[in-house]
């Protein structure tokens, strides 16, 4: 572990830096409080070591400054006090400390308190990578490994925000295999699934790295597409559904004999600026429009006669 020790007084630094690194840990030293803040924004140590009163920034102020910055990270704080007097003890815990020891600070002390300080310090390492991984996990369709729907209302309230503050344009085109419920009548649920994961595939790879791929419902995908006005997102979305097609899943319900799907796309645009919800819904009469038209088809949403009329 690394440590900081922040004590003015020269020889109780000594002592405590000794006692350190004959616990097998990496120490660094500060004479006052300010030059503690300092080197623990530099170097972000797991345990700091904190006289209570110094000069600058005191012990106090250190602890509820340190704690202040914690988002994923853990500090294991100890305060040095003088007299182990009870009040300073209770306004150290409050401030944020985890335990006290008092001075002259005795090495084995010290030794014992970062044993416990190691402790917790990986209990809270652990923590952090197990949210981390939770938090990816929640946002992740397990079948097809695409981001899903929680990603989606994330990254799409970001993206809305900025488009209205720069005047980006985007697009949506909310994708719908064609005639998927007799596929899975035809080949079964298993091969379904993999026919879904296939498809989730190719849409994945033929987006730019810029663009979202979500799982937005059973056999239904969105794609964001960043920086694409109208006609931009339909060049993108055309190749997308000739990609599936091209991959050639057999689909003896469908006129040309594989797997396709269908699609409508919405644009937000200096001229439509249209809430989420309302491109969502545009999309998604326009894929409605495409199933009309007989499937394995592009629709792009009507919104010029309606933004007129406004
Ligand atoms: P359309 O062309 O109009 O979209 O017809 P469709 O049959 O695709 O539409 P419908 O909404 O009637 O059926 C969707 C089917 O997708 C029904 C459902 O069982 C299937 N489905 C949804 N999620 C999954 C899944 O995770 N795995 C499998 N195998 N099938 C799924
Ligand atoms: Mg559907
Ligand atoms: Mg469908």
């Amino acid at each position: 572990m690394k440590v900081l020790v922040a004590d003015d007084d020269y020889v109780s630094r000594l002592v405590a830096k000794a006692a350190v690194e004959q616990s097998g840990h990496e120490c660094i030293v500060a004479a006052d409080g300010d030059a503690a803040w300092e080197l623990f924004q530099l170097h972000r140590p797991e345990v700091v070591v904190t006289d209570l009163k110094m000069p600058g920034l005191d012990g106090l102020a250190l602890c509820r400054a340190i704690r202040a910055t914690e988002k994923n990270s853990y500090t294991y704080l100890v305060l040095v006090t003088s007299h182990g007097s009870q009040d300073d003890v209770l306004a150290g815990l409050e401030a944020g400390a985890d335990d006290y020891v008092t001075k002259p600070l005795d090495p084995f002390t010290l030794h014992t308190r970062l044993l416990v300080a190691l402790r917790v310090t990986s209990l809270h390492t652990d923590l952090a990578r197990y949210r981390t991984a939770l938090a990816e996990q929640a946002r992740r369709d397990p079948l097809t490994k695409l981001h899903n729907r929680l990603k989606l209302s994330e990254d799409i309230e970001r993206l809305q925000n900025s488009s209205e503050r720069y005047g980006q344009d985007y697009s949506v085109a909310l994708c719908d295999v064609d005639n998927f419920k007799s596929y899975n009548d035809l080949y079964g649920h298993p091969a379904g699934d993999a026919a879904l994961q296939a498809v989730a595939d190719t849409l994945a790879s033929h987006a730019r790295t810029s663009d979202g791929v979500y799982r937005y419902g059973g056999e239904e995908f969105l794609l964001v597409l960043h920086n694409q006005t109208m006609s931009g997102a339909r060049m993108a979305v055309e190749r997308a559904r000739a990609a599936v097609q091209a991959m050639g899943i057999l689909h003896s319900g469908r006129p040309l004999g594989v797997l396709t799907l269908s699609a409508g796309i919405s644009a937000y645009s200096s001229g439509h600026r249209a809430s989420t919800e309302q491109l969502l819904k545009e999309a998604d009469v326009a894929l409605y429009a495409a199933k009309a038209a007989g499937r394995n088809t592009v629709a792009e949403a009507e919104t010029a006669s309606a933004d007129l009329h406004r």
